[in-house]
């Protein structure tokens, strides 16, 4: 496994590799590897020559500098995870900032819509940031197929929309989300949380199974409302929205639709931190 820290080397180290007509996987991450990074990771070795995972915390993406401070980085571990499991011809990338923005990035994109819900209005800038180091990496590295966990939902249909919009020749893979054994979704953030605040995050997983559950037997409302009552509830718990969404347009239902996929996301604070999860209901 190679490692690079600098835009012109690993350009340099694909583009034989690109011409010979190799798949180049990435896999975009921002470090703190976990089980969910390494299923995106697997699926990526199984299905391209040569696969990149990168490690990098953008800075663009946080809307707040206390979490962009305070996000988990262990960037040593995260290589030895990789050096177990990649190929020869495989690599991390591991930028600087500015190797990414030598100056700084002033895009704006434009997202169809995607981003006027959930994350979009929680986190003001938040897409703007993801679209701009997405866009940069596919600039530099040129993948064939890069890959993103469903765990980002909303993230996911809006790197869809400006890969399709900006015509940008790679294949995104959608990759489904990994849990742990009591369900909690894995995130980078969940090792910020407090014993007991890991205990209680359980219950936002099992409220979105209930959830689902309850789907034939009560309105769109009603579910709605159950879940944020359920889990506002819970000490420090804090439900910033709970949305079930058309998982097209991702705009907001009030009732229940037939023959289009449905979809339950939710953004809770516990304690200091933020954590995201959603569930498909149809
Ligand atoms: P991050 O390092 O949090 O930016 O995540 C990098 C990639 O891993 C994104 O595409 C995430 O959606 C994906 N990812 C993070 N957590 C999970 C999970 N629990 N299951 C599946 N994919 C995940």
């Amino acid at each position: 496994m190679h490692l690079f820290t600098d835009n012109r080397s690993i350009g340099e180290y694909l583009l034989p590799l690109l011409a010979e007509g190799k798949t180049v996987g990435l896999v975009p991450t921002m470090g703190a590897l976990h089980r969910g990074h390494l299923s995106l990771v697997n699926r990526a070795l199984s299905e391209n020559d040569v696969v990149v995972v990168s490690i990098f915390v953008n800075p663009t993406q946080f809307n707040d500098p206390n979490d962009f401070r305070r996000y988990p980085r262990n960037p040593e571990q995260d290589i030895s995870i990789l050096q177990d499991r990649m190929r020869g011809e495989d690599a991390v990338f591991h930028p600087p900032v500015e190797e990414i923005y030598p100056e700084p990035d002033t895009r704006t994109f434009d997202f169809g819509g995607l981003d006027r819900f959930m994350e979009g209005a929680y986190r003001p800038g938040h897409f703007n940031g993801v679209a701009q180091v997405v866009t940069r990496l596919f600039e530099i590295l040129n993948p064939t197929r890069a890959y993103f966990g469903e765990k980002d939902f909303q993230q996911l249909a809006i790197i869809r929309h400006i890969t399709k919009d900006l015509n940008i020749p790679v294949e995104i893979v959608a990759c489904p989300i990994v849990r742990e054994p009591d369900g909690l979704a894995m995130s980078s953030r969940n090792v910020l949380l407090t014993p007991d605040e890991r205990k209680t995050a359980a219950s936002i997983s099992r409220a979105l199974s209930r959830a689902r559950a309850m789907r034939h037997k009560a309105t769109l409302t009603e579910v709605k409302q159950w879940v944020t009552e359920q889990l506002s509830q819970l000490p420090d718990m804090e439900v910033e929205y709970f949305e079930i969404v058309d998982d097209r347009t991702l705009v907001p239902l009030s009732r229940w639709q037939k023959n289009k996929g449905t979809v339950g996301c939710i953004a809770v604070k516990l304690g200091k931190v933020r954590l995201i999860d959603n569930i498909r209901f149809s």
